[in-house]
């Protein structure tokens, strides 16, 4: 399979994108290390999914805004699994507000999980991909990263920071044979969209070319790519997924 004798490190791989990435990439083999937050029910869940592919799994309690808690599981990890050949950074979360109302800890903790979570994983096994000449790092923006939203500056901020983030790795690591791309999804349905009102979906649907919002399933697909060989070629590159909405 594609990915036999590959590990990945999904960070927020127990719900949502992340977990749909995780189960694409058990399906063609890969080893699977799962971060999360503070759900042991889900990622268990998820776990017990993937170990039915016959592919090793586990997950890990681990904050992504915690840098010596990202470098203590990321030596875990090396240690249980030996390496890792893909990191994918989905872990995120949002805490809406319009900019003049936002709370000073609004800001900090978005930024923190969202963007400093990805600095922190990327920080922590760059080296190791480095000296193995190997890596996918595959980061998750938003659209919202490019286009800016009202209510959510904190987050658009922490997106377009995964931007600016991803290609700056990805010129320090390229000729070390480590790609490092990033995502930017739209309307994509799992629990982080499902706070939103039905109005609002709907407003935001109308919007959308495709007129329909998007499946995590599908954005798994395009992780798939970007972490396989057949995307050797490709690093700092910034690709939506979001039905036309970004055009
Ligand atoms: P989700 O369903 O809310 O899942 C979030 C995941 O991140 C969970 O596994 C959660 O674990 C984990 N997580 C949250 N905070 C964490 C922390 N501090 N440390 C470690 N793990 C943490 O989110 P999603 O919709 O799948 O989104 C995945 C990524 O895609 C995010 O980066 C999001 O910004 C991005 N994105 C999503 C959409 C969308 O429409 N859904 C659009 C654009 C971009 P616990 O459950 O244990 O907390």
């Amino acid at each position: 399979m594609m990915m036999d004798a590959k590990t990945a490190v999904i960070t927020g791989g127990s719900r949502g994108i992340g977990r749909a990435v995780a189960l694409a990439l058990s399906e063609q083999g890969a080893n699977i290390a799962i971060l999360y937050g503070g759900n042991v029910q889900a990622a268990e869940q998820t776990c017990a999914v993937i170990a039915q592919k016959g592919v090793k799994v586990k997950a890990y309690a681990c904050d992504v805004s915690d840098f010596s808690a990202c470098e203590h599981t990321i030596g875990k990890i090396l240690e249980e699994f030996g390496q890792v050949d893909i990191l994918v950074n989905c872990a995120g979360i949002t805490a809406d507000n319009l900019c003049m109302r936002m709370k000073e800890d609004e800001f900090d903790r978005v930024i923190d999980v969202n963007l400093k979570g990805t600095f922190n994983m990327i920080r922590h096994l760059s080296a190791h991909m480095m000296r193995r000449r190997y890596g996918r790092i595959i980061n998750f923006s938003s659209v919202m990263g490019i286009m800016g939203n009202a209510g959510q500056a904190n987050y658009a901020a922490s997106k377009g920071g995964i931007i600016a983030l991803t290609k700056s790795v990805a010129k320090e690591l390229a000729a070390r044979g480590v790609t490092a791309n990033a995502i930017a999804p739209g309307f994509i349905e799992t629990d982080m969209t499902s706070k939103l009102s039905d109005k609002l979906k709907e407003e935001y649907v109308a919007h959308i070319p495709a007129k329909r919002v998007g499946k995590p399933e599908e954005v798994a697909q395009l992780v798939l790519f970007l972490a396989s060989d057949a995307a050797a070629y490709i690093t700092g590159a910034v690709i939506p997924i979001d039905g036309g909405i970004s055009m």
